[in-house]
């Protein structure tokens, strides 16, 4: 059977631009569309029609057309080599008809997805970093390593071996879908032999067997800045794990988690610490030392202080990082009672407790609390 020309069976002449042709083609696959006319006919002029277009709308197949007939693109002849064949396996017809049908049969079949390259960026990591008081109020450099994925350098994430790149897959040419014609139902699948790709390595790479990244642990100084806090993130943009068949990498994400402080506990910019003094002190009043985190600073202790006051030191907290105002450091004093006594200190202790016996109240917690027991058996 003698083929009919192409031009002629979408019903345009030589000349007919790209979008005389999208739109013959269009007029003419709406009429004669297995979907809406059943029978062998209608089949047989649709595939004509797909045929006609695919060749047409494809600048060096339609020059190929041109110059040599259908001998120019048939690989039944011999001479079209590299341009494919049609029907099942074919598989080209998809892109270039699937945006068209996509508009005329609303999607389903062939509709007009594009095909995708498998380029994907790699995953964000996030990285738990412990750090001291001192770290993130001062700021510091920490090196940590992660165990993450990198581009391989061999092939530098391509995949394909030293020497080598990537080839257009032959099964799908590049669209990384193909079509396959069940009876009248074109139906479009993800290419099996690139993945999607629309390409294909035809010598791996040996050192990442393909992949293009590699598992490694990857070691890096992280810049602290000084006020930061607990729950605190840095971002380090294309830290994170390389892309996937040539995408971008994503980023690493350090997340601060406060080690506890022997002495100082924070709460935002201000520091808290529980300072013990003696009784002694505590009665008479005096100075004490008390640390503070970049050294030690006096503090007066007035006298009669009782137990569980605080003193606050103004700007002896943390500078937070969007601030130039340091917090303060708030110090609760606790009196200790003494321990290890012998008979003298026990001795003078008695003599004092009686010397309290004078008639004026020496306890006034004590009392007012005495005073509320009463009240609230009396109830
Ligand atoms: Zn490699
Ligand atoms: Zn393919």
């Amino acid at each position: 059977m003698s083929k009919r020309d192409y031009y002629e069976i979408l019903g345009v002449d030589k000349s007919a631009s790209k979008k005389d042709l999208k739109s013959a083609f269009r007029k003419k696959a709406m009429k004669y569309h297995p979907d809406r006319n059943p029978g062998k006919e209608a089949e047989e002029k649709f595939k004509e029609l797909q045929e006609a277009y695919e060749v047409l709308s494809d600048d060096n197949k339609r020059q190929a057309y041109d110059q040599f007939g259908h001998a120019g693109v048939d690989p039944s002849s011999g001479m079209g080599g590299g341009f494919g064949g049609f029907g099942a396996g074919g598989g080209n017809f998809n892109d270039i008809f699937g945006d068209i049908f996509g508009d005329i049969f609303g999607g389903g079949a062939g509709g007009g997805r594009r095909s995708q390259t498998r380029a994907q960026r790699g995953s964000d990591l996030r990285y738990v970093l412990d750090i001291t008081l001192e770290q993130a109020v001062f700021g510091t450099t920490v090196k940590i390593s992660i165990p993450t994925l990198v581009t391989c350098k061999s092939c530098n994430g391509t995949g394909a071996a030293k020497g080598t790149s990537k080839v257009t897959c032959d099964m799908c040419h590049g669209h990384g879908t193909v079509q396959t014609q069940q009876g009248f139902f074109a139906v479009q699948q993800t290419c099996p032999k690139c993945h999607g790709a629309g390409e294909i390595i035809k010598e791996p790479c040996l050192d990442c067997l393909g992949q293009g990244r590699i598992k490694q642990t990857k070691k890096l100084s992280v810049k602290i800045p000084a006020g930061i806090d607990h729950g605190d993130q840095i971002r380090l943009s294309g830290e994170g794990e390389a892309g996937d068949h040539g995408g971008p990498s994503g980023d690493l994400f350090v997340q601060m988690r406060m080690k506890q402080h022997d002495i100082f506990t924070r709460d935002g910019h201000d520091l808290f610490s529980t300072v013990p003094i003696d009784f002694v002190t505590a009665c008479l009043g005096g100075e004490i030392e008390v640390p503070v985190l970049d050294g030690k600073v006096k503090l007066k202790i007035p006298a009669e202080t009782q137990s569980g006051k605080m003193f606050r030191l103004r700007g002896k907290g943390v500078k937070p990082l969007k601030s130039s105002v340091a917090g303060d450091l708030l110090c609760k004093v606790e009196v200790e009672t003494p321990v290890n006594l012998g008979p003298e200190h026990k001795t003078r202790l008695e003599a004092f407790g009686q010397s309290l016996d004078d008639g004026q109240n020496h306890s006034p917690r004590a009392t007012n609390w005495f005073k509320a027991v009463k009240d609230f058996f009396k109830r």
